[in-house]
């Protein structure tokens, strides 16, 4: 083997760019224990190709085809997230790693390490590993991700550390601190706007409201109040499909809620179409169109307004959203 100073990295000379690209757009649909869920970042890196960049860059470049051959194949079962918690592969990894360094962990710098996949990984890998950030959000979700979990999270007995147990079972302090406080800040929220979410009959919550802009028709023999939207869906889904639909009553434009669990929705309405689309607004009463001058000056001029359309609502213990359309009483609390 080659000492690493003077010669090329693994990475320089080969990688599996698509197959590790391929786990990494796999990853985008991981939830469960996947550090993005534990804030949002925008730019976040995909685990799989930090984990393997990392790692062919650490290594030397290979010393003959078949050499080539087998780490490429490595990397790329090791960019598996399956393969992420793998105690066989990681070990492999960091033998490597430490045998390229002579013996000893690298060090690795992330001067801008965001949401920190790099760093964590450069940890997996068993390297020295130190972040940074000039955004303290990214600080922040750095330390959560790389510090505390290594800090507050082993396994201890409850002793007076943590008072809301009572038995005295191995936990995860910092789980336990997690539930506790994310439980508080629930509790505290509900003290503060609870009132503007009032359970339902059933027992479900308000979870939304649907609100559209409006301008008043200009055609002079009708002056109606139409509600801009440029759509009618609630949900657009292959099993469930809810749109609101239009009707005129009483020379107002009013909503009824249609599609799987409500009323039938009838083929000829298509939800696509709204009353608006580029800022050409058609009346549906009327069928006369505003142009996009007229409605811009109507926002201008202060002259535009809006109404609560509908609510959306959630029923603890159930999946999926409920939609209804929105009362005079929902008005008066929002
Ligand atoms: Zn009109």
């Amino acid at each position: 083997m080659k000492a690493l100073n003077n010669n090329r990295r693994f990475i320089e000379e080969t990688f599996p760019v698509k197959e590790v690209s391929l786990e990494s757009a796999r990853e985008k649909n991981i939830r469960h224990g996947h550090i993005s869920t534990l804030h949002i970042w925008w730019a976040r890196r995909p685990l799989a190709s930090s984990r393997t960049t990392n790692y062919a860059a650490l290594i030397p470049a290979p010393d003959n085809i078949d050499d080539w051959n087998k780490k490429r194949q490595f990397i790329i079962e090791f960019s598996k997230w399956e393969n992420s918690l793998n105690p066989s592969l990681i070990e492999r990894a960091r033998e490597d790693i430490l045998k390229a360094n002579g013996g000893k962990p690298p060090k690795v710098l992330d001067p801008f390490g965001g949401g920190g996949a790099i760093p964590l990984e450069a940890l997996r890998l068993g390297c020295e590993t130190y972040s940074n950030d000039l955004n303290p959000v990214a600080v922040l979700i750095q330390k959560c991700t790389l510090e505390y979990p290594q800090k507050y999270g082993k396994l201890k007995e409850n002793k007076e550390d943590w008072s809301m147990l009572s038995d005295n079972s191995l936990k995860n302090p910092l789980l336990e601190d997690v539930k506790k406080w994310g439980n508080w800040v629930l509790d505290e929220a509900k003290k503060e706007i609870g009132k503007f979410y009032p359970d339902e009959m059933d027992g479900s919550i308000p979870v939304g409201y649907i609100w559209a802009r409006t301008i008043p028709c200009q055609n002079p023999s009708c002056g109606a109040e139409i509600p801009l939207m440029r759509q009618y869906w609630l949900a657009k889904k292959d099993k469930k499909k809810v749109a609101l639909l239009p009707y005129v009553e009483s020379r107002k434009v009013q909503f009824k809620i249609v599609g799987d669990g409500y009323e039938k929705r009838s083929v000829g309405f298509d939800p696509k179409n709204g009353t608006i689309s580029r800022a050409v607004a058609t009346c549906p009463i009327c069928g006369s169109v505003v142009d996009a001058k007229t409605t811009r000056k109507l926002f201008q001029e202060g002259k535009a307004g809006q109404r609560m359309v509908a609510m959306v609502l959630h029923k603890p213990g159930k999946s999926g959203k409920i939609y209804r359309i929105a009362t005079d009483m929902d008005i008066q609390i929002f």
